[in-house]
């Protein structure tokens, strides 16, 4: 659907294009026809009126005046006719990327609403099957325990989800707060570490954490930011290959690396991931689930808090976000 429209708007815009092209080629012919013209009838008009063959002094000058005319009405013609295909190749250039960026953002909003219907739908079926199941049998304990443990999950799943969304909306709608409050950030890397571990305890964990790092900032979205990374950390590297943790100070920066052994992300991309919507590569190539908020969400909260991040890659395999805050 997206590309029919896609390609109708490309055929539209690549007709009105040509026409206007070949509208401004024609009214340069068909000028410099009338500009001939015209000379032509001024010379044989200046024969008839003085005699050639005289050699006369007025001749000569008549017939040099009437050939600048028309050399100077070609010239011109040349000049406005560049200039008026220059401004319009320029448009043409600067329409034609505007377009597109909005099929893509329209494109990849569509995507967006796919995924988060997807997103929010899965977790409130299983949590409703699961009640469901518990209230009509009289289950094992062991049953129940992993029947509650996995609705509790999807809950989970879902509370990131729309806290994420949520917190995309309120940063987009307030312009850059000051924060006043002081945070210990290895403490808060420590809770956001064990809440991790609880959810995926197979997942090895690496950190190296400096003992004590002060920043100004939002406990909750600085979580919302370690969380993110942390997941995406878990999501795109293959189970059982360590996730490594690196809280160092120094100076008066604080540099945290969240870094992965897993797919990597191609030069070409790394700035792309911070896009809102952003999720590489398209629909039907792609295996995990989804909603290209994260890093953009991650992107914004470090802003937030004079901040940057960066994507760099791991070696082997695999990337490394670091972020570095600037007290
Ligand atoms: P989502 O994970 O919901 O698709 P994100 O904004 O968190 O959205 O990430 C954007 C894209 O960046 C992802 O679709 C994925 O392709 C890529 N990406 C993010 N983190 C990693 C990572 N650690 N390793 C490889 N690719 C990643």
């Amino acid at each position: 659907m997206a590309s029919k429209r896609l390609l109708r708007t490309t055929f539209t815009y690549w007709l009105l294009l040509s026409y206007i092209v070949a509208a401004l080629i024609w009214w340069f012919i068909s000028l410099n026809q009338q500009n001939k013209q015209m000379r032509d009838f001024k010379l044989s008009d200046l024969h008839f009126k003085i005699d050639s063959a005289s050699h006369s002094n007025e001749y000569h000058q008549q017939f040099n005046k009437i050939n600048t005319e028309y050399n100077r009405s070609h010239s011109k013609f040349i000049g406005e006719g560049s200039t008026f295909l220059i401004l319009i190749l320029i448009g043409a250039a600067l329409v034609y990327r505007s377009i597109r960026r909005q099929l893509k953002l329209q494109q990849q909003q569509q995507n967006f609403m796919m995924a988060v219907t997807h997103e929010l739908k899965t977790p409130i079926a299983v949590a409703k099957l699961s009640l469901e199941t518990l209230q009509k049998h009289q289950l094992e304990p062991e049953k129940q325990k992993k029947l509650i443990q996995k609705t509790l999950d999807e809950t989970a799943r879902l509370n990131f989800l729309t806290n994420n969304i949520l917190a995309v909306s309120q940063l987009e709608s307030v312009s850059i707060p000051k924060y006043n409050e002081e945070i210990d950030l290895t403490a808060l890397l420590k809770d956001c570490l064990n809440e991790f571990k609880n959810r995926h305890s197979e997942r090895p964990i690496k950190e190296t954490l400096a003992d004590e790092a002060d920043i100004k900032g939002d406990p909750l979205l600085l979580q919302m930011l370690i969380n993110n990374l942390l997941e995406n950390a878990n999501k795109y590297s293959p189970k059982g290959l360590p996730i490594i943790i690196q809280l160092a100070k120094n100076h008066s920066v604080i540099e945290l690396k969240i870094a992965d052994e897993g797919v990597g992300i191609p030069d070409q991309e790394k700035k792309k991931i911070f896009d809102k919507f952003y999720r590489i590569g398209n629909e039907n190539t792609r295996k995990t689930q989804g909603t290209g908020l994260g890093l953009y969400l991650c992107k914004r909260i470090t802003k937030n808090h004079n901040a940057d991040i960066e994507v760099i890659d791991n070696q082997p395999n695999g990337s490394i976000f670091v972020i570095r805050f600037k007290n």
